[in-house]
């Protein structure tokens, strides 16, 4: 069995938060490559279309060498293969997140049992930090500045005005 050097870290990052670059920061020191994977989801409504989405993650991350942004849609377990990625990264911040990945990751296992989730905790300063509430916040006025990197904050900024 090859050993994983890829890991995809999917989700919405509609916007993509400190809480999630501190993820990715961590498991690129741990990983030889990630894959960062935007989801393409119809059926939610999102502030940010999946492009501006990309461009925020590329360059939050443009300094980390073995980070790429991509884009995905359908199940993730046909992304995971069609990427030749057998492991998948996901955030928990508290019990509430465990719950719901947990359910998520078995059935990810259940469709292809050869994809394996792994949990890493988020750093204790962004635990309570969502991009659900850092749009909230900035819509009602509020300073995001210390929640989202420096570009998401102007897009932000750019959004609300
Ligand atoms: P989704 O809609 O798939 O939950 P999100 O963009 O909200 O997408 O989150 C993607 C992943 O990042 C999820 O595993 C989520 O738990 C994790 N995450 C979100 N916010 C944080 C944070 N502040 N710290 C660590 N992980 C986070």
């Amino acid at each position: 069995m090859p050993r994983q050097k890829i890991v995809i870290y999917p989700g919405s990052f509609d916007p993509p938060t400190n809480g999630h670059l501190d993820l990715i920061q961590r498991a690129s020191e741990v990983f030889a490559h990630v894959v960062v994977a935007v989801l393409r989801n119809e059926s939610k409504t999102a502030l940010f279309t999946v492009e501006e989405r990309m461009e925020m993650l590329a360059e939050a991350t443009k300094d980390l060498e073995n980070v790429s942004i991509d884009s995905f849609s359908g199940l993730l377990v046909d992304y995971a293969r069609e990427r030749e990625g057998r492991m998948i990264l996901r955030g928990i911040r508290a019990i509430s997140d465990y719950e719901y990945e947990l359910q998520m990751a078995l059935m990810n296992r259940h469709l292809n049992p050869e994809l394996e989730t792994l949990f890493m905790p988020a750093a204790e300063q962004y635990s309570y930090l969502s991009s659900r509430l850092v749009k909230e916040v900035n819509r009602l006025g509020g300073d995001i500045s210390k929640l989202v990197p420096p570009n998401v904050a102007r897009r932000l900024a750019d959004k609300s005005s």
